[in-house]
């Protein structure tokens, strides 16, 4: 059997209908769109059609979307450009169980510009009850996921939107993860600002957009040239923009039913994995999670080692979030639900498209118990 690929949370592959899409301007239509001549009009035409349709999406204008070069730089605008615009207040509030990306910006705002910020505890779900206590009257920012990279745990963004707005703080969500799952109406979650990225939903790696509502300042965080109405500079990556806005249409088209069917899957692996290995643990939220997440924690064991023992039998997952593999420090995510050092070592996240077989899950918890059983092995030789 080929690789079995469970690390859909980390990068997806490129949808055939985006690539070709974006294929022309690369090739024979490759103008600058700030360039006043025949092709550069083509591409900012084609830029502002990308634009449009992501807009869609998300229930937004086409002027509220701000092409960016991914999640990262979407979150970094978000919360440092948010809040360093801001007339009012100098405290920003952010989930401990954010990206880096959020957690990293606002730190920089803390360290740099002389904001306070606290990070809002979750439960051992994963989840965010309520901005209070901690919301104050001069918050300027809020930013919380709309669902977790490392635990699949969704968020109630709406309320807790509801509750910034009412001291007057503005609120990001990052959305990169929820993309393709669940809905990114942005009137209905009520944020003011929300991030998606291409390579979790089938557009290329280098690509993300956000939405930033209309009358919400921002300061730049890239300068130069001035493109997207002065919010991010740089040439435009045309061709990224359609593949993002192509990828983006074919998930929202399906969302509902694939997400029923990947979730149906990926209850019966839960079930499996842990008739295997009684010992694993299910982290995040029991059944507020993105259908295709399933993470766990296999006391006794390293996650990292069963990682390599999974590769080595074919099957490719990750030991919570591939942003920040490599290091030792146990996931920050985890730590956060209230589970020690030692057991936030032990994570692994297999996360499942549309296009995972039975099959390949079968495979999976036989590859499972088997590097488990290996694992023992070794701890016991
Ligand atoms: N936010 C979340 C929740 C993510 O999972 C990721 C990527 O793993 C990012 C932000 C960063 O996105 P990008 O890889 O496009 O920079």
């Amino acid at each position: 059997m080929p690789d079995v690929y469970l690390d859909h949370a980390a990068t997806t592959p490129v949808r055939r209908e985006a690539l070709e899409a974006m294929w022309p301007y690369l090739t024979g239509e490759f103008g600058n769109p700030s360039s006043r001549h025949r092709l550069g009009e083509q591409a900012a035409r084609a830029l502002d059609d990308a634009r449009a349709r992501v807009a869609a999406v998300l229930g937004a204008r086409p002027a509220e979307i701000v092409f960016t070069s991914g999640g990262t730089e979407s979150d970094n605008l978000a919360v440092k450009g948010i809040a360093l615009a801001a007339p009012r207040g100098r405290h920003v509030l952010v989930a401990a169980t954010e990206h880096e990306a959020v957690l990293e910006s606002a730190d920089h705002l803390e360290r740099m510009h002389g904001f306070a910020v606290d990070r809002l505890p979750v439960d051992a779900a994963g989840r965010l009850a309520s901005l209070h206590p901690l919301l104050r009257e001069d918050t300027t920012l809020v930013s919380v996921m709309l669902a977790s990279n490392e635990i699949g745990t969704v968020q109630p963004v709406a309320e807790l939107a509801a509750e910034a707005h009412a001291v007057g703080a503005r609120f990001h969500t990052d959305a990169v993860q929820a993309a393709g799952w669940l809905p990114l109406d942005v009137t209905a979650l009520g944020v003011d600002a929300l991030t998606i990225s291409g390579h979790k939903v089938g557009a290329p790696k280098g690509v993300g957009a956000l939405f930033l509502r209309r009358g919400v300042r921002v300061e730049p965080v890239v300068h130069g040239g001035g493109q997207e109405r002065g919010r991010r500079s740089g040439t435009e990556d045309v061709a990224g923009a359609i593949g993002l806005a192509v990828a983006l249409e074919l998930a929202e088209g399906d969302r509902v039913e694939r997400a029923d069917t990947v979730e149906r899957m990926r209850d019966a692996f839960i079930r499996s994995v842990l008739a295997v290995a009684p010992e694993a643990r299910l982290t995040g939220h029991p059944v507020d999670r993105l259908a295709a997440n399933a993470s766990f924690c296999f006391p006794g064991t390293a996650g990292e080692a069963v990682l390599l023992q999974l590769a080595e039998r074919g099957v490719l997952c990750s030991s919570g979030s591939a942003c920040a593999a490599g290091s030792d420090e146990p996931s920050h995510v985890l730590t956060a639900l209230g589970l020690d050092d030692a057991t936030a070592q032990t994570a692994v996240r297999f996360t499942l498209a549309a296009n995972t077989t039975e099959d390949e899950l079968e495979h999976a918890v036989l590859a499972l118990r088997a590097s488990l059983d290996a694992l023992r092995g070794l701890a016991t030789r």
